[in-house]
């Protein structure tokens, strides 16, 4: 329903099945990574053997699986989707419902800490400046993404810290920077914003509730979608529903908007950190059709640029990301750590 034509929607961007050198980096990169996040696990329940061993049969099942398309050629279809829609099968089949839960849980916490300055130093910029600073913002908190090995690397080793990095990263022009053509956008009047969300912690706590409060602060009715069901560190519908509450208590315009319903809640209905458009749940579909968006916010590479960078939306769009892989980064002729904000208008 926001596709500008269905039929030619497909929910990836790079080839990685036909193409034998992304084949094989691909394929290499969900096996190292299941068995760094089985790793991590391992740390974190140390106090739980049962959810360790749990972590570690999904781990072996998941890599069997990967083994088995990378034996044979010929293997596929397949796509990023598919790996990390086998990856969540292989996790549940073995009775793990989310193997970070408590690494968001923490972050999630230090976020919220840190919440009230972020918004008190928005509120203190020059209204033009303003929404440079919040893209910042979802830039610097879009780091804390467990999924990609390099800022994996950059959280266990603690240089995933919100000010560091927004102070560090990429300046403009970005690798597709569209901010001042999106600014005429904003300045006009937004009536209804749709905000794919993507990761806990920093991510949805310093990036995306201060660009919502401020689409809030316009006057728009804000709808912000998460996954239903656990996908890597991605914030699921039922964190992000405490998450506000908690958020509402430390900021006066956050509790007036969700006690109004100026700001809602609805579940995307997805279970990836990638998302296909086409099969949002019922929930978002209905609140869709009630309140037909005027702005989709695609955040985070998963989202804006794995499965989407090529769809066209029925509504203007925008694709807000940090390239936290190299062949992605590739793939949109720059390098790790560019910076994506593209800004689409209704096709
Ligand atoms: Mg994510």
């Amino acid at each position: 329903m926001l596709l500008a034509d269905r039929s030619a929607y497909a929910p990836g961007t790079l080839d990685i099945c036909g193409d034998p050198s992304l084949r094989r980096y691909w394929l290499d990169l969900f096996r190292h990574h299941m068995a760094s996040a089985s790793a991590l696990v391992a740390r974190e329940h140390a106090d739980d053997p049962a959810f360790v061993e749990g972590m570690q049969r999904a781990t072996e099942a998941f890599i069997a699986h990967v083994d088995t398309i990378a034996a044979d050629a010929t293997t596929g279809p397949f796509d990023t989707l598919t790996l990390c829609d086998a990856r969540e099968r292989a996790l549940r089949a073995a009775g793990v419902d989310d193997p970070f839960r408590r690494v968001k849980a923490r972050e999630n916490a230090a976020a919220l800490a840190l919440l009230p300055a972020v918004l008190a130093e928005i509120d203190a910029l020059h209204e033009a400046q303003r929404l440079e600073a919040l893209v910042l913002g979802i830039f610097a908190g879009n780091v804390f993404d467990l999924g990609s090995h390099a800022t994996a690397a950059l959280w266990a080793d603690g240089d995933a810290e919100f000010a560091v990095v927004r102070s560090r990263l990429a300046p403009r022009p970005w690798l597709v920077d569209d901010l001042d053509r999106f600014r005429k956008r904003f300045d006009a009047p937004i009536h209804r914003a749709l905000l794919f969300v993507d990761n806990a912690g920093s991510d949805i706590v310093l990036g995306m509730l201060p660009f919502a409060r401020e689409c809030l602060r316009r006057g728009a009715r804000v709808v912000l979608s998460a996954n239903r069901t656990p996908a890597l560190n991605d914030v699921t519908h039922d964190e992000l529903v405490a998450l506000v509450e908690e958020a509402a208590q430390r900021d006066e315009a956050l509790r007036a908007a969700v006690s109004s319903g100026q700001l809602a809640i609805v579940t995307s209905g997805n279970g990836l950190p990638l998302i296909d458009l086409r099969t949002l749940g019922p929930e978002l579909r209905a609140e869709i059709e009630r309140h037909p968006p005027d702005l989709v916010v695609l955040e985070g590479m998963g989202r804006a640029v794995e499965s989407n960078w090529n769809a066209r939306l029925r509504v203007d769009a925008l694709k807000i990301a940090m390239l936290k892989d190299v062949s992605v980064a590739r793939h949109l002729g720059g390098s790790l750590y560019d910076l994506v904000c593209r800004f689409e208008p209704a096709g």
